[in-house]
């Protein structure tokens, strides 16, 4: 029999935003909760993020008049997906997302507010992106961590999770973590969250589940390893999707900045270094990591002009943008040689396709229906991009309840998941991935796999 260090009603792995709020919806349901991390302080791939969350029904859309519901929501997931993702989940992620974005804002204190600059785009059919304005995700895990502190929950940082112990098929009793000299420590529990991340950091699983994506420049945080996923597979738990993953084709080069989705939804558009289009940069926010790739040198330049700059510099990406000297401004041919290295000549025959396209009201060569936007007016603004992997999508099979089955359907009496450790709702694939889900998985997960948690913990399961 196993000697615990100690005993917890729950036990949370991971410090990013799905263990935060797991940590604090189990917390509030009654739990006593530990909240385990790896590194120093408080980060994860959350910290990396823009802070957005998709969330569909909330009061602040109905403050402002916005219609949505979680049927419109489940909606857009399937067809995103191509009706390729877990239903289960989906319906899931739909009915809690509203509730939980509400409950984090009027009962935990996050300041979230509808983005209301992100128009509806790339999947979404209503405005449903939430932030914190002015805020990104460094500043979401603080505030997170804050929280915790304020509804005394203890976090445990410099500890590793290395195993999982489990006497009886279906139950966990405890887990053995690392600390940084090496010493392992048994700490025993009465239910367990597994919110440790994906895998995007894992260059062995990326290359055997995403191989088209083993070549992209990860752009994610170093601790997603899959630790959890491969803990909880090797106790029988069943895998989905695990070629799921965010890449993204806006990674400013060499600057490590995310150029916002807004640069290209309000008129922005991609070339080539030769000033040649490739791809419909309104279709698929995920997806256009590969066409970038796919191009001379893997790079491409981000075009816009001062009017869509100003429209997007309310977010922090385009502020660091300005303030790293990654927009460059090309005010006549010459200087946009100078810039592109290309030939000036083809970038504007380009943008005149474009224009013309656009005034004919017609799509463009590359499917763009330009609507009432139209293509960047000189002089032009340019930020030079590579293409990167984000995050992985795939992971733990779960229900409903974020209860991690078996490959047989059965579940787990005591074990949870979310965020990056469980299978999303973005599909089996690179396309299927809705802006700001990432984290909508994450937290709504977070909140749902809590208080299960807290539940299965105060049952006593057998
Ligand atoms: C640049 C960038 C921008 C993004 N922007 C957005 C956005 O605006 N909106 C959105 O929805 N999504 C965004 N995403 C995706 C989003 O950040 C992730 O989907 C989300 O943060 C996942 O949360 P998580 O809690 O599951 O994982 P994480 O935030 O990565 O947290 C997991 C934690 O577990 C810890 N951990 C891992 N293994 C162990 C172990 N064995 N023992 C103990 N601890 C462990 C890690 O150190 C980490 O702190 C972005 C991603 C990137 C890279």
């Amino acid at each position: 029999m196993t000697h615990f260090e100690f005993t917890i009603p729950v036990l949370v792995i991971g410090g990013g935003a799905c263990g935060a709020v797991a940590a604090l919806a189990a917390r509030t349901a009654g739990a006593d909760v530990l909240l385990i991390e790896q590194d120093a302080r408080p980060a994860g791939t959350t910290a990396m993020s823009q802070g957005l969350m998709c969330a569909a029904g909330t009061a602040q859309q109905a403050a402002l008049g916005i219609e949505d519901s979680a049927d419109i929501l489940y909606a857009d997931i399937i067809a995103k997906t191509q009706g390729q993702t877990d239903p289960v989940i989906a319906r899931a992620i739909a009915d809690h997302s509203g509730p939980t974005l509400d409950w984090l804002t009027r009962d935990i204190g996050y300041p979230f507010e509808l983005d209301t600059g992100f128009r509806a785009a790339y999947g979404h059919s209503r405005q449903r992106m939430h932030g914190w304005p002015a805020h990104g995700g460094h500043d979401m895990v603080q505030l997170l961590h804050q929280k915790l502190a304020d509804h005394g929950v203890d976090v445990l940082f410099g500890a590793r999770l290395v195993d999982i112990i489990s006497t009886r098929a279906g139950h966990i009793d405890g887990v053995v973590v690392e600390r940084p000299d090496g010493v392992r420590e048994t700490i025993g529990c009465g239910a367990l969250v597994l919110a440790s991340g994906g895998f995007a950091a894992n260059h062995a699983m990326v290359s055997q589940h995403m191989p088209e994506a083993a070549t992209a420049k990860h752009n994610g945080h170093e601790g997603n390893r899959g630790d959890g996923i491969w803990l909880g597979a090797g106790l029988g738990a069943a895998v989905a999707d695990m070629g799921s993953y965010q890449g993204y084709a806006m990674l400013a080069d060499p600057h490590g900045i995310t150029v916002p989705p807004g640069v290209l939804v309000e008129g922005g558009f991609l070339v080539n270094n030769r000033g040649e289009r490739f791809v419909n940069e309104i279709a698929d926010i995920a997806g256009m990591v590969h066409p970038v790739m796919m191009q001379p040198g893997g790079t491409a330049w981000v075009v816009f002009d001062a009017a869509i700059e100003a429209r997007t510099a309310y977010t922090l990406e385009v502020r660091q943008l300005q303030d790293t000297g990654a927009i460059r401004v090309a005010a006549n041919m010459a200087a946009l040689a100078a810039i592109t290295g290309g030939d000036p000549l083809t970038l504007a025959a380009t943008l005149a396709a474009a224009d013309a396209a656009a005034a004919s009201r017609a799509p463009d060569t590359e499917g763009r229906d330009w609507g009432d936007d139209h293509p960047p007016r000189w002089p032009l603004h340019l930020v030079k991009v590579c293409g990167g992997i984000y995050h992985t999508q795939g992971g733990l099979q779960i229900d409903g309840n974020a209860r991690v089955l078996f490959g047989d359907g059965s579940g787990f009496a005591n074990l949870f998941a979310g965020g990056g450790a469980a299978r999303g709702v973005s599909g089996p694939s690179y396309w299927g991935y809705l802006p700001a889900m990432g984290l909508g998985s994450a937290i709504t997960l977070g909140r749902i796999a809590g208080a299960a948690a807290a539940a299965a913990a105060a049952a006593g399961t057998p």
